[in-house]
């Protein structure tokens, strides 16, 4: 669906794209994420068109963003991460408005109009103006807006940004109705669990370049694979240090009192292969567990700028 190979983009003197390539694939929910600053807004800016970039190439469906503007812009439904001003404007004359403005007019538009403020659970709010309306709502009107023109690729940058949990949850399943429908949805936010819940695939951006990408499966398989076994021994800890030494998948060992914490490489059938030794060979086992890695660990580690930049918890 989404191809961007090789993105660059300097303002100014800053670069804000260093050669940022990634893929979204058909059907796929994609969490473009990376703390602030890293490039989402400016990669955004570009397939949609509102940004030229200085060297590299954005398809969508085969089509070049910055060729055939037109063609891929009929494509994409995008949600910015700011709501503009529309005073005196009731919701359903927003969003004729906005029907208006892809051809469409009369009952024809009223329907279709409806039919997506019901899919966004606005449809009680029709008379109510766009101005009284929460956050959440003028968010989900926005979504609404961005899905008239009926496009298979839906761009939200920083959907939920400033949203209570519950507006959140509701988000969410507004989503999930949306992938139901075989839309492809690109979502950027530098809030990492609530993606990470949500999405089939993510995007790790950082300094302007995606540094990690992949199924989410995959992904957590990796981090977990790659992940310490903690080892709780009584007694004959030197015997099983001897054990563990021997092993091929045991790359690093560190002793923490009782517990032996071994950076191992193994999968859960070279870990009962260990475990079994162990045991057979004397060694009082009475813990042994792979500590569970998480997507937030590796987003740290790879991203390295634990202190201001990144929010690892939802907010609000
Ligand atoms: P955030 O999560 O804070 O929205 P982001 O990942 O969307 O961040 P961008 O907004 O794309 O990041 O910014 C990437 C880099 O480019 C940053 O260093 C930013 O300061 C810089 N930048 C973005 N827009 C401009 C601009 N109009 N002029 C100059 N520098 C800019």
């Amino acid at each position: 669906m989404l191809k961007i190979d090789g993105l660059k983009k300097k303002y100014g003197q800053s670069m804000a794209l260093d050669g940022l390539s990634m893929q979204v694939d058909d059907g796929s929910l994609y969490g473009f994420v990376g703390p602030n600053g890293a490039g989402k807004t400016t990669t955004i800016k570009i397939i949609t068109g509102l940004l030229l970039p200085d060297r590299g190439t954005v398809t969508i469906d085969g089509i070049d963003v910055t060729r055939e503007p037109a063609s891929v812009r009929e494509k994409i439904g995008y949600v910015p991460d700011f709501f503009g001003i529309y005073d005196n404007v009731k919701v359903s004359e927003y969003m004729e408005f906005f029907a208006s403005c892809y051809g469409l007019y009369g009952l024809k538009a009223r329907r279709r109009c409806m039919m997506l403020l019901e899919q966004v659970r606005l449809d009680e709010k029709a008379d109510f103006f766009v101005e009284g309306l929460s956050r959440g709502m003028k968010q989900r009107l926005s979504l609404a807006r961005a899905l008239i023109h009926n496009p298979a690729l839906l761009i939200m940058d920083e959907p939920t940004a400033g949203l209570d949990p519950r507006t959140r949850l509701e988000f969410r399943q507004i989503l999930k109705d949306l992938r139901e429908q075989k839309k492809t949805i690109l979502i950027s936010s530098h809030i990492l669990p609530e993606l990470s819940e949500i999405c089939t695939d993510i995007g790790i951006v950082d300094q302007g370049r995606v540094v990690l990408e992949g199924t989410m499966t995959d992904i957590l398989n990796q981090i977990n694979i790659s992940s310490s076994l903690i080892i709780s021994t009584k007694g004959n800890q030197d015997k099983a240090i001897e054990i563990l030494r021997s092993h091929p998948s045991v790359q690093t060992i560190a002793i923490e009192q009782e517990d032996i914490v071994v950076g191992f490489t193994g999968d859960r059938q070279d870990e009962a292969t260990l475990l079994k030794r162990l045991v057979d060979e004397g060694v009082r086992v009475y813990g042994f567990v792979r500590e569970k890695g998480s997507l937030e660990s590796v987003f740290m580690e790879i991203t390295n700028h634990k202190e201001e930049r990144l929010v690892l918890v939802h907010e609000g």
